[in-house]
């Protein structure tokens, strides 16, 4: 009784290994059907998916403007301060001053990539972008302002 479970267990096994010692081999006989990517080799390449959430980022559009009004409504939804809205008062063409932003101060590193600041902007400014390898080894680095130098607020968005 004994030496028939002992036997069967080295047959089991011996039987599992060559199942996948056989998968290996087709594989290594077929690489273009490898379905693992290569990563980090095709760190160039390699495009996440539209759902992955890299970090927050402000779109600007080709004239350097952006949709940004400094309202602070993504600052007071973060849970736990990621985000400093800092305000300025621009003068405007008719002479009255208009709260704009000066800069969009984003923590990466405090960020829990919630979405809650996208969710909760009323002038759809915000989005999440599919970046990755935030590693640094200076954290002041993930410190970034989302609104590029010299940019404004695009016409007509209040
Ligand atoms: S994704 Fe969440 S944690 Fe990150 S800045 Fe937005 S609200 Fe804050
Ligand atoms: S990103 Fe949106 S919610 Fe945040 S300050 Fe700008 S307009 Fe307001």
């Amino acid at each position: 009784m004994f030496l028939k479970e002992y036997f069967s267990t080295i047959y089991q096994s011996v039987k599992s290994l060559l199942t996948g010692m056989r998968l290996t081999g087709y594989y290594f006989t077929h690489p273009k059907e490898i379905q693992t990517e290569e990563y980090p080799d095709n760190r160039a390449t390699l495009k996440m998916f539209d759902r992955f959430k890299g970090e927050v980022s402000m779109p600007h559009d080709d004239n350097n403007e952006h949709r940004c009004t400094g309202c602070q409504a993504c600052e007071i939804a973060c849970p736990n301060g990621t985000i400093k809205i800092i305000t300025k008062q621009e003068l405007q063409p008719d002479g009255k001053k208009k709260k704009a932003i000066d800069a969009f101060v984003y923590h990466l590193e405090l960020c829990t990539l919630c979405n809650m600041c996208v969710s909760s902007c009323p002038s759809d400014a915000i989005k999440m972008a599919n970046t990755f390898e935030h590693s640094v080894y200076d954290k002041r680095q993930l410190t970034k302002i989302l609104n590029k130098p010299g940019s404004k607020i695009m016409e007509g968005v209040e």
